[in-house]
């Protein structure tokens, strides 16, 4: 699955007001009944109108007709769900073009946009249910027992929950990306000049590396969350130039941290292993790629649990939660995002092969657009669109 917008820019005002329609449908309906959609887009042209549409939307594939034994109906796909999305920032102008993607993972598609004024952002589309066809093999009876349509629901929740960790994190003056702004399961956020660790083969002073990144660790500890997937690709560098006092030209370095939505409390109940588990991705990958080993043990979760009790810090992790999310939300997602991780680990034994090795699993890539694509939301965007656009930031999920 991969955006593409080249049918954007040819859907009439009507189609659109009939996929708004399609996704409101979908919210308590898995597969939405021709007449729903008739009755919620209340287009003038009555019902041969919504047809049309209906079959124009059909044809690019932003819904898809199922069959189903009590009644047919349709069903918003990913490609629609991101038209939404990319309609909804390129009506508040936060998106004018979209660029090349950058970065395919499992559970994302990251994208170049731009704004009207040409500043470039980061489009993160999240992709929760999207399963592979190497893990679909395996993976039959997972996807018999998935209740079919919660991809949207996990996507958006996932994204929900990235962006209120970026805001709370940013406000607390840790190095994330700027979050802009969030639609549906997409989340705009400021574009960092600058590499995964991953990509880096040799730094001036891995030592003082090595120490900012766990003393990220710990900083985050100390307002209560564990990153949950402190690793090298989550990890971006920048280079930044300075001149010493004696006037040289000097490179530091300054780690930005990506990537969200597995974040947990101090408190969850795997928390030590979480923390464990991040610690040692550091010390494993600075060991690999820059042989350098602290000569100092830990840190140690039980430490760092004692220093957040002492701190008294601002409780990111409460602060997310009191945020609109249920208990439910955010044990739905946190299922999901471990059914994933367990998906990984069974379908390929090592994690840098399964990053390297990704590829898109289903469509083919047709349209890798070098260039970058306007899209056309010629048409104003209409009270039912504005309807959606604020009822999807508001109750997103029902
Ligand atoms: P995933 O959940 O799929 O791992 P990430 O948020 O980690 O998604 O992003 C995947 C890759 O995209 C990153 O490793 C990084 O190279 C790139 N990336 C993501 N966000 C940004 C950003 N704000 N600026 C620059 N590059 C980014
Ligand atoms: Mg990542």
């Amino acid at each position: 699955m991969k955006l593409d917008t080249r049918a954007m820019r040819y859907l009439a005002s009507e189609d659109w007001r009939v996929l708004t329609a399609v996704e409101m449908g979908s919210k308590n309906h898995e597969l939405v009944p021709t007449p729903l959609i008739e009755k919620i887009a209340r287009l003038k042209g009555g019902a041969s109108g919504v047809h049309k549409s209906i079959s124009a939307l059909a044809k690019v594939g932003l819904i898809a007709r199922v069959k189903e034994a009590k009644y047919d109906g349709y069903r918003l796909t990913y490609g629609g769900l991101d038209y939404l999305a990319l309609h909804t920032h390129s009506a508040r102008k936060d998106i004018y073009s979209v660029g090349t993607r950058i970065g395919v993972g499992k559970e994302s598609d990251i994208m170049i946009v731009a704004d009207n004024q040409g500043t470039q952002k980061v489009l993160k589309i999240h992709r929760l249910g999207r399963i592979s066809f190497r893990t679909v093999k395996s993976n039959r009876d997972y996807l018999k027992n998935r209740a079919s349509g919660s991809w949207m629901y996990l996507s958006r929740l996932a994204a929900m929950k990235e962006f209120a960790f970026m805001k709370a994190l940013l406000a607390e003056g840790f190095p994330v990306p700027e979050p802009i702004a969030q639609s549906r399961h997409t989340i705009l956020m400021a574009l960092i000049d600058a590499f995964p660790l991953r990509q880096i083969s040799a730094v001036p002073d891995p030592a003082k590396l090595y120490g900012e990144l766990i003393s990220l660790i710990l900083r985050l500890a100390k307002h209560g969350l564990i990153h949950g997937d402190f690793n090298e690709f989550n990890i971006l560098i920048k280079e930044i130039k300075v001149t010493t006092e004696s006037g040289e030209e000097a490179l530091t370095l300054e780690p930005v941290i990506i990537d969200f939505p597995q974040m947990v409390s101090m408190e969850h109940q795997n928390a030590e292993m979480y923390f464990d588990r991040d610690v040692e991705c550091i010390k494993r990958f600075f060991s690999r790629r820059f042989h350098f080993t602290s000569t100092e043990p830990g840190p140690f979760f039980k430490d760092a649990k004692r220093a957040m009790k002492k701190a008294g810090l601002t409780r990111l992790d409460a602060t997310v939660e009191a945020s609109g999310f249920t208990k439910k939300m955010l044990k739905d997602l946190e299922a999901a995002i471990r059914e994933k991780e367990a998906m990984k680990a069974d379908g390929n034994n090592s994690d840098e092969e399964e990053e390297e090795s990704e590829e898109d699993d289903d469509d083919e890539d047709s349209s890798d657009n070098g260039g970058e694509i306007i899209i056309g939301v010629a048409n104003e965007v209409d009270d039912l669109d504005a309807e959606v656009a604020s009822k999807s930031t508001e109750d997103e999920v029902q």
